[in-house]
This record gives structure tokens, C-alpha cells and sequence, in this order.
């Protein structure tokens, strides 16, 4: 069957930056088949023609870092930085099995879906010995939503007795972690377009994870093809241990590790010198931006003009639920645009390359040339914005009117041609019923 999605606002995020205000878009079996505006193709006998009544079209979004485990521990440490944050956070987190983890990613994906997010990153790194299965419930929950997922079997092994920051029962050994990876890459891995499941190699952090282990990782998602990912250059508080341990920035120890590459990309970045800003665009290594998270742990904020402009790849994410209590992604673009302006003025960054971050950038991140835009041949990921509510009236240009007035519930969200959100609710899940259960499983955490 082909799907005419007419009568749309356009943004198809490709090169020349086209919209089409009386737009639309012909679709085939979860391809985008062509796009332009004016008179409608006339399709094939079995065209269905979806009239959006002037609401605005743009790509699904991507969201490049989240912990959806946290969404079990919102609110807590609330006045802490990021290691009391975390020191009080790991023996909760160690109470971890499969089934609070697949309550926890249906709820911070279908906040996801509803923000208009069709692929997310989850950066896993918690495992607990002996409890099994966290990775396949996060997929799961990706599969009956209907929404992507590029999922990390990420790893810890420098605990507190080493030098490092989480306990010591929260580590593992680095045989165990190179053979669970490989074992989920057999398993869950989908190479090539329109991928739904993927698996990224991600140690946690240069104060949770031996310099050995960091090797290891970048030498195994080389040799299977996967991405590679961490935090990086999060705090002052990391950037002081990385000088007094390793000798060197963060950024300088991952440049020796290997780690600086185009296979890799790092969250946060927000201590980058000049220099640095530069030694990542050299290496094509992309960045997670997340300001929300580092204003609610008041880590500071992220070079992101000098970064767009030294040509890196740069997407946008909500980070984790214990450090930003809300996964929409529609908000972060919002806020990349204010924090933006916060440190470099009114034109240091425009709405529509805010939300080029979250679309095209984020696929850029993540390594996915299929995603991110709205061109002939990319996957059918639409997210629709109404733009008739209360919060849009005035607006003459309705797309920098949905990023200053945002953010917003997708009216409907489009993954590989199927609906996973119409009418502002979830298609294939129950919205109060996904709620009630991770109530259950989050008293488990109190
Ligand atoms: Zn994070």
C-alpha cells in the first residue's frame, strides 16, 4: 500500500534545508518514496491519502543518550552534583532485574514516542551480577511500542577499591563484559537500513571503566561494526580526577585510547578547550548534547555553536531520568536553543538548526544514514505537529513557532511507515496502564 501524508508543512532537513509549506510526502513500504509540494502524485489504485490539515512535517526525532532505568529513581539527590549524585544513586540502581527495567523503558520510551522521538539510544551500564536479561526488556519494550532502539551493553570495572566511583559489587569482569556483548551482537544486532534493534559497546566513564577495559571495547565494536559511546568531559569534578589520575584532560586520555574516531560519540562535552573542540571535528567523533541534565546538575554548558561551526557531528538527548525527570526530546531542543543564546547571544543559534540537531544530527551521531531526514529512500520516520492549539496562535512561520513555544505532544508519530502515536496517544500501548505498572515496580526502589 502507498500512504500520501498531503496538505503538510514539509521539513525535510536535506542539504538545501527545503520545506515545503504545501507540502507532502508519498510513502511505500516504510520508504519515503518523494516529496514535493503543489499538485499530489497520483499514487497507485491503493493510495490512502491522509489529509494533515496544515500541521507541520518533520523527521522523527533522535534521541543520542538516556539511562531509561533511571525513570524507576526520578527526583532524588536533588541538590547534588554529578559524583554525590551518583554515589547515591548506585546501590538503588543495584537493585536492578529485568522486569523493573522493562517497566522502566516502556515508560521513557513511550514519553520518547509522545515527544516525537522514533529511534532512542539507551546507555545501559548497570548490571548487576546475576540478573539477566536487561537488555532484551529494554528491546522488548522498543518492539510492542513500535519505536527504534539502539541499545548498549555499556560496563563498569573500576570500582571504589581500584580508585574508581560506583561500589565494588556493581563491576564486572572484563571477560564477562566482552562475551555478554558479543552474545547480545549474535542475538538482538540488525545491520543496514531500517534497522529497528541495534547494540552500541559503551563503557560507562573514565571514572568507572580501566583504561584496559576502554581498549577492549573499542577493539570489539571494531571488529563486529558497532558503535562506540561514554560520557565524557561531563564536570569539573571528572576533569580534576582524569589530571590527578591519568595526567591529562578527558578529552587528551580518550585521544590516547583510540576513542577519538567516527565510529564514537560522547555525552555531554561540556569542558571541551578550544583545542579539543577542534581534535573532534579532525576525527569526525560526534557529541550527545544534553542540556538539561547538566543544568539540572549544574555541570555548565556544552560549546555547541563552536562545535556546529568546526563542522562535528552534534544530536541531542534527554540524558537519564534521575538527572532529567522528563524524556521529551522536543523539550531539549528548546532548551539547546536557550542555552545556546544563554552563552553566546540571540543569533547564536536559530530554531530550525536547534531542531536540526535533534533530527539529522542525532542520525548523524548515531551512525544511520537512513534516519534523519525526509528524502526519497530514507525510512518513513514522520513525526506531525499540530499547529492549531492555543500555544501556536500568532505564529506566521509555524516551525520556529513550535521550537519557542515547545515543547509539545506529536499529534502523530510515523516509524518505518507505521503509527505509533496518533491523535496525541500511543497506538499500541495503553498510556495509564504502562504508568500504573512502573508505579509498581518503582516502590521496589524507594
Ligand atoms: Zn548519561
Amino acid at each position: 500500500m502507498q500512504s500520501l501524508y498531503a496538505n503538510g508543512w514539509v521539513v525535510t532537513m536535506d542539504d538545501a534545508a527545503t520545506e515545503h509549506p504545501h507540502g507532502w510526502v508519498l510513502v511505500e513500504e516504510g520508504v519515503i518514496v518523494s516529496i514535493g509540494s503543489g499538485a499530489e502524485p497520483a499514487g497507485r489504485d491503493d493510495l490512502e491519502r491522509i489529509d494533515l490539515g496544515g500541521a507541520v512535517v518533520t523527521p522523527g526525532l533522535v534521541n543520542t543518550h538516556h539511562h531509561l532505568c533511571q525513570t524507576l529513581t526520578r527526583a532524588r539527590a536533588q541538590q547534588a552534583d554529578l559524583f554525590t549524585w551518583l554515589r547515591e544513586l548506585y546501590p538503588v540502581w543495584a537493585r536492578l532485574d529485568a522486569e523493573a527495567e522493562y517497566a522502566a523503558a516502556r515508560t521513557g520510551l513511550a514519553e520518547l514516542a509522545l515527544s516525537g522521538c522514533s529511534t532512542a539510544f539507551d546507555h545501559h551500564y548497570v548490571f548487576p551480577r546475576g540478573r539477566e536479561g536487561l537488555v532484551e526488556a529494554e528491546v522488548q519494550a522498543a518492539r510492542e511500542l513500535g519505536v527504534r532502539i539502539v541499545a548498549s551493553r555499556g560496563s563498569m570495572d573500576l570500582g571504589v577499591a581500584d580508585g574508581g566511583l560506583p561500589p565494588d559489587d556493581l563491576v564486572e569482569d572484563l571477560d564477562a563484559i566482552v562475551a555478554d556483548t558479543e552474545r547480545l551482537h549474535a542475538e538482538l544486532h540488525e545491520p543496514g537500513a531500517g534497522a529497528r534493534v541495534q547494540i552500541a559497546v559503551a563503557p560507562c566513564s573514565p571514572f568507572s571503566v580501566t583504561g584496559r577495559l576502554m581498549e577492549e571495547s573499542a577493539t570489539l565494536a571494531r571488529r563486529l561494526g558497532l558503535p562506540l559511546h561514554t560520557h565524557l568531559a561531563e564536570t569539573v569534578e571528572e576533569e580534576e580526577y582524569c589530571r590527578e589520575l591519568y595526567g591529562c584532560t578527558p578529552v587528551e586520555y580518550l585521544d590516547r585510547l583510540g576513542w577519538l574516531a567516527e565510529d564514537v560519540w560522547c555525552a555531554h562535552c561540556v569542558h571541551l578547550s578550544p583545542a579539543e573542540v577542534r581534535r573532534f571535528a579532525e576525527t569526525r567523533t560526534g557529541v550527545a548534547h544534553c542540556p538539561t541534565s547538566n543544568l539540572r546538575l549544574g555541570a555548565g554548558i556544552a560549546p555547541v555553536r563552536d562545535l556546529v561551526d568546526a563542522g562535528c557531528r552534534v544530536g541531542l538527548g534527554v540524558d537519564g531520568s534521575a538527572s532529567n525527570e522528563r524524556s521529551d526530546l522536543f523539550a531539549e531542543v528548546k532548551q539547546a536553543l536557550l542555552v545556546a543564546r544563554g552563552r553566546g547571544g540571540p543569533d547564536a543559534m536559530t530554531a530550525r538548526e536547534a531542531l536540526r540537531l535533534a533530527t539529522r544530527g542525532g542520525a548523524a551521531v548515531l551512525g544511520r544514514e537512513d534516519l534523519g531526514t525526509l528524502e526519497p529512500g530514507r525510512q518513513a520516520d514522520l513525526a506531525i505537529w499540530a499547529v492549531d492549539g492555543l500555544e501556536l496562535g500568532g505564529a506566521e512561520d509555524p516551525v520556529a513557532g513550535l521550537v519557542f513555544a515547545g515543547p509539545h505532544r506529536v499529534e502523530r508519530l510515523v516509524v518505518g511507515g507505521e503509527d505509533v502515536v496518533r491523535g496525541g496517544a500511543l497506538v499500541r500501548a495503553e498510556e495509564a496502564e504502562i504508568a500504573r505498572a512502573h508505579r509498581v515496580q518503582a516502590r521496589r526502589f524507594a
